[in-house]
């Protein structure tokens, strides 16, 4: 039998409502529900994955993205651009230490890609010391001032 969108409807708002109510005891029934069925929890979403790999890569690419555009919005206060030449294509543009010692200061905070470096940055609530710069600015800073 059909259920109506009006039915349907009904349904979602209790489900709503009784899930808000029972806040704590929902978190702990699926907690124990996932401890009891991570095994098959791991294959359905290991074939979840596999038949919608391209959404899933879509999805994680555009929340990247839209990450990195906040945290290169805060160093540049406003549009995210290179410091030096003011250049705006993001996709060349990274986090630059402005007193150096970036990859020491990375390797203490064991950080070791590009995008976990911008969670540490937005986790520590966005620390000064660093600006943003383009690739060919950060390299040329580094050979030219051995920073
Ligand atoms: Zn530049």
């Amino acid at each position: 039998m059909a259920v109506s969108a009006k039915a349907r409807e009904g349904q979602h708002r209790r489900g709503a409502t009784y899930r808000e109510k029972h806040k704590e005891e929902v978190l702990k029934r699926n907690a124990i529900y996932r401890e009891d069925n991570r095994e098959e929890l791991r294959i359905k979403e290991k074939a979840f994955y596999q038949d919608n790999k391209e959404k899933v890569k879509k999805a994680a690419n555009k929340y990247h993205r839209q990450m990195k555009e906040r945290l290169f919005t805060h160093y540049s206060n406003g549009v995210p651009k290179c410091a030096r030449c003011g250049i705006t294509d993001l996709d060349i543009l990274c986090i630059d230490h402005v007193n150096g010692g970036g990859h020491q200061h990375r390797l203490r905070i064991g950080i070791t890609s590009g995008y976990k470096f911008y969670l540490w940055l937005i986790r520590e609530g966005y620390p000064d010391g660093f600006q943003v710069l383009c690739f060919n600015c950060n390299i040329k800073k580094r050979m030219t001032e051995g920073l």
